[in-house]
């Protein structure tokens, strides 16, 4: 591949991250693998984050978008658009927020900056909280609310952004105390950090588990405590269910039903895998917040009749055919093989996740500091040996990141963990 990675480099912008010291020309997939340009077949075991929610070439997606494409392409919110309304309707009842509209978007970015702009109006504030380790996009207001320093380059973006701790609990003072200490300790912050605050808040924007920052989650009751807090101060709820939506989790449909009490949020914004590679993203809120703009907006791409074909079939395939019970009972089965495998071995801190969202944190041997040389070397040799997977983190990537398509199947599960024994074995 290497005269298309000159081509690449020579006319595309060098932060453009791109994973493999010979990086990899995708051609096709099928279910759960995906072949390259020169054959080479992989069990793709991050596809489903990337975009490939439910399985690669779907049928049934396939057939729904290219019998839209044989009616119109044409896309604008100025006709009424049937596809777009049917899935606005299922996405609204699937939400959990009472008297739900919905936006579409052509990303997971601009998802969060139309959620920027509902919450700051709503509150006529431009403050906003955002997560330490967070990350929510790559536009002049999403990387202002953007924690994770390895994916915000510097902005000049007109928010005011306070960031609160709890995604994560890093290596500090937080990372020994209890779950119940840790959550009383953030609110403990949270509401220290209000305090000092002039004006109001417009938002608290969070992924229920962080993704790029490495699959970490809070303890299940911190959006909840939270929640009080925000809803004393009348501060919005965003939930960035970029990730996490979808029955990715296993146990919920979305991130934000690990923290039950916290109820539904006031914003919800989604993306990735609704389109199983199509691009959709959106935003869910109150008719109240999501009505607050005073003029007329359009936008010409969100809700193409396309897309919103991809979305409806690709979603009654997720729930007809229970894909987040698979997750729960994949995903689970998974992360149990894998503890078992890294149970074993120094280099690995912690295999965390839920569902088919799992992470695997590699440290330098004997110690807490992040292995990035670690991290790198699996990602080749995994590749090497038929597997693709992702990697993230906070300060640094060392987190293996697994997140493979919802229909992965337990053969598939043991294939690829078989791959990943011997890819970290080999490099530690
Ligand atoms: N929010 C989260 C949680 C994400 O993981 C991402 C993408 N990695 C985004 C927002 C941005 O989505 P997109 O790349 O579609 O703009």
């Amino acid at each position: 591949m290497k005269d298309l990675y000159d081509r690449h480099r020579a006319v595309l912008p060098d932060w453009l991250a791109l994973y493999y010291d010979d990086p990899i020309e995708i051609t096709h997939g099928e279910g759960r693998h995906v072949w390259d340009a020169e054959g080479n077949k992989y069990l793709d075991f991050f596809g489903g984050i990337l975009t490939t929610m439910t399985a690669h070439a779907l049928p049934e997606v396939t057939k729904a978008v290219s019998e839209q494409a044989g009616r119109i392409i044409h896309s604008s919110t100025l006709y009424l658009n049937r596809p777009m309304i049917e899935l606005a309707e299922r996405i609204a009842a699937l939400s959990g927020i009472p008297d739900a509209r919905v936006f579409f978007t052509t990303s997971g970015t601009e998802a969060n900056d139309t959620a920027l702009l509902l919450a700051t109006t709503y509150r006529r504030s431009n403050q906003i909280l955002a997560m330490r380790n967070s990350y929510h996009g790559r536009s002049f207001s999403s990387i202002g609310i953007t924690g994770n320093r390895g994916w915000s380059p510097t902005s000049l973006s007109p928010l005011g952004t306070l960031y609160v701790q709890g995604g994560v609990r890093g290596r500090g003072p937080f990372a020994q105390l209890s779950d119940d200490e840790f959550i009383a300790a953030c609110v403990a912050d949270l509401e220290d950090m209000l305090g000092q605050t002039r004006g109001g808040v417009a938002a608290l924007i969070a992924e229920p588990i962080q993704g790029v920052g490495g699959f970490t989650s809070p303890p299940d009751g911190l959006y909840a405590a939270f929640r009080q807090v925000l809803q004393r101060h009348g501060i919005l709820w965003i939930a960035d269910e970029v990730q996490t939506g979808w029955g990715r989790t296993g146990d919920h449909f979305w991130g934000w039903q690990a923290h039950g009490q916290a109820g539904p949020p006031d914003i919800l914004t989604f993306a990735k895998g609704i389109g199983n590679g199509m691009s959709i993203g959106g935003v869910v809120a109150r008719a109240e917040v999501m009505n607050s703009l005073d003029a007329n907006s359009i936008s010409t791409f969100g809700g193409s009749p396309v897309t919103m074909a991809a979305g409806l079939a690709n979603l009654a395939y997720l729930l007809e055919h229970d894909l987040q019970g698979n997750a729960r009972r994949v995903g689970g089965l998974l992360i149990e093989r894998l503890r078992g495998i890294c149970a074993q071995l120094p280099v690995v801190r912690e295999v965390r996740g839920r569902g088919l969202m799992i992470g695997i944190e590699l440290v330098k041997p004997g110690t807490d500091e992040a292995n990035l040389e670690a991290a790198a070397a699996v990602l080749e040799e995994a590749r090497a040996g038929g597997l693709l997977i992702g990697k993230g983190g906070g300060h640094s990537t060392s987190v293996l990141r697994i997140a493979p398509p919802l229909s992965l199947t337990v053969a598939e599960a043991e294939e690829g963990a078989a791959i990943l024994e011997r890819a970290l074995r080999s490099v530690c």
